[in-house]
């Protein structure tokens, strides 16, 4: 059995043929599949998955390049969604300085936002990362000093292609690391996963986008998660079943899946 910690579902890219999609998942091992959200629209339609299909849950977050025009609203819509007993995770937020930087702030104040909510509900975070590794650390750091409640900081480095340091910073911060197309396709990316703890892992597709090798350009989708698991298997020379064991143990510890229904 294999965990989507990361799957964008009810996107339209999977309009055609969701249920064959969520099918081959099921035939590849692929049993639970968990989608974060883009903003709020998008919570509504992966819960409405989440009705038709065991195994899937959602995510209640506004993405760091939805918050240009993203409203208190619209945060605090979020902030409900969290009650709602199929979502397991504040996800996806953080920083994106890849696509416009005309909206840093914005970005930092949502991000700040979306790191207490998690900490409120306990939920763990899910956090975007693009070229913005040292101000995620920092206000990551930040938000966990000024916390009354620290331990309760938790959730995942999503599509890690970082350094071995960025992961042991992740791991002090209580963060497993996301592993999905990157790793795959990325030679550096296996070196700092070389050092990581089997404990700090967690699987991924970030389907549709970022398809590994040997889909790489193609729509990716949650069954090409085998792709994944036999990479690191590769890489931290254990077997496949060992990678499956292990990381499937990781996100149900890590989203408390088992005292969810479904
Ligand atoms: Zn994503």
């Amino acid at each position: 059995m294999l965990i989507d910690t990361h799957a964008h579902l009810y996107l339209d890219r999977f309009d055609e043929d969701r249920e064959a999609v969520i099918a081959r998942a099921r035939a590849a091992g692929v049993a639970r599949i968990l989608m974060p959200a883009i903003d709020v629209p998008s919570i509504h339609r992966a819960l409405e998955l989440c009705e038709r299909h065991d195994g899937l849950f959602a995510m209640a977050a506004l993405h760091p390049s939805e918050t240009k025009e993203a409203t208190d609203e619209d945060f605090a819509a979020v902030a409900a969604l969290c009650d709602h007993p199929k979502v397991v995770a504040v996800g996806e937020s953080g920083l994106d300085y890849y696509w416009d930087r005309s909206f840093d702030d914005r970005q930092e104040r949502f991000f700040r936002r979306h790191i207490r909510l998690a900490i409120e509900k306990d939920l763990p975070l899910i956090l975007h990362n693009r070229e913005a590794t040292d101000d995620l650390v920092r206000i990551l750091e930040e938000e966990r000093a000024a916390s009354d409640r620290p331990g309760r900081m938790r959730g995942i480095f999503h599509s890690f292609e970082q350094t071995a340091e960025v992961a042991r910073k992740a791991a002090s911060l209580g963060f497993l690391i996301g592993l999905g197309g990157l790793f795959v396709n990325k030679k550096r990316v296996a070196r700092a996963v070389r050092e990581a703890p089997m404990k700090q892992i967690v699987l991924e597709t970030d389907a549709p986008f970022l398809a590994p090798d040997p889909m790489r350009g193609k729509r990716n989708e949650p069954a090409f998660l085998t792709y994944v698991a036999e990479k690191l298997a590769a890489v931290k020379e254990k077997t496949f079943e060992e990678v499956a064991r292990v990381t499937t143990e990781n996100a149900l510890r890590l989203f408390r899946l088992e005292e969810r229904a479904g």
